[in-house]
């Protein structure tokens, strides 16, 4: 044990000696997008992957992947109702060659099997681009001509489908196409939220 004289000796030469400062980094890379990020931040700014707390990593991966398995069945939900949306338009235009085959003079069923062919072939092929949108359209025009019992009329006249049949039919094919806009609604919060810039 050194006097206590030695001791205060030391102290005060200490306190003399300039200060060096040991700072932490005043930012912090993110190990999964490489954004930089201020020290103290807990979550990457840009991507969300923990900056300090390593072991939450597993964590972010989960949520990745989850979100990504809920891209996947959106887009099929997508992929399902533009399908439907094309062989309807096919069905369709191939239903005016059998009306013109028979010989029947149904001109009022002829237009609207042209008008929603060329519609349904059109939004089918928008919904590439824009799938929210058209897919939307899409139902909108079936559920307003399945009320007024257009639409079922025409199912019934190129099938030999009876009135329940082409009933269930018009469902089958709304309940498809809402799911391709539920679908496509999805895609646009998911993609907002895992974008990453680059
Ligand atoms: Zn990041």
């Amino acid at each position: 044990m050194l006097p206590a004289k030695y001791i205060l000796a030391a102290q005060k030469i200490n306190s003399l000696l300039p200060k060096i400062e040991y700072k932490k980094p005043r930012a912090i890379m993110c190990g999964h997008c490489y954004n930089v990020n201020e020290n103290d931040y807990a979550f990457c700014t840009n991507c969300g992957y923990p900056l300090q707390n390593i072991h939450l990593a597993d964590a972010y991966h989960n949520r990745l992947q989850q979100r990504n398995k809920f891209l996947l069945r959106a887009e099929t939900s997508v992929l399902i109702a533009r399908i439907v949306l094309y062989v309807m338009a096919a069905f369709l235009s191939l239903g005016i060659l059998f009306i013109f085959a028979k010989g029947n003079q149904k001109y009022f069923i002829v237009m609207m099997a042209v008008l929603f062919s060329g519609l349904f072939f059109f939004l089918a092929f928008w919904s590439r681009k824009n799938p929210f949108t058209a897919l939307l359209t899409a139902f909108i025009i079936l559920i307003v001509f399945s009320a007024i019992n257009i639409f079922e009329k025409l199912v019934q006249s190129f099938t030999t489908a009876g009135g329940i049949t082409g009933m269930l039919l018009c469902i089958a094919l709304l309940i498809v196409v809402m799911k391709g806009v539920q679908g496509a609604y999805r895609i646009n919060l998911i993609k907002e939220e895992l974008q990453i810039k680059t």
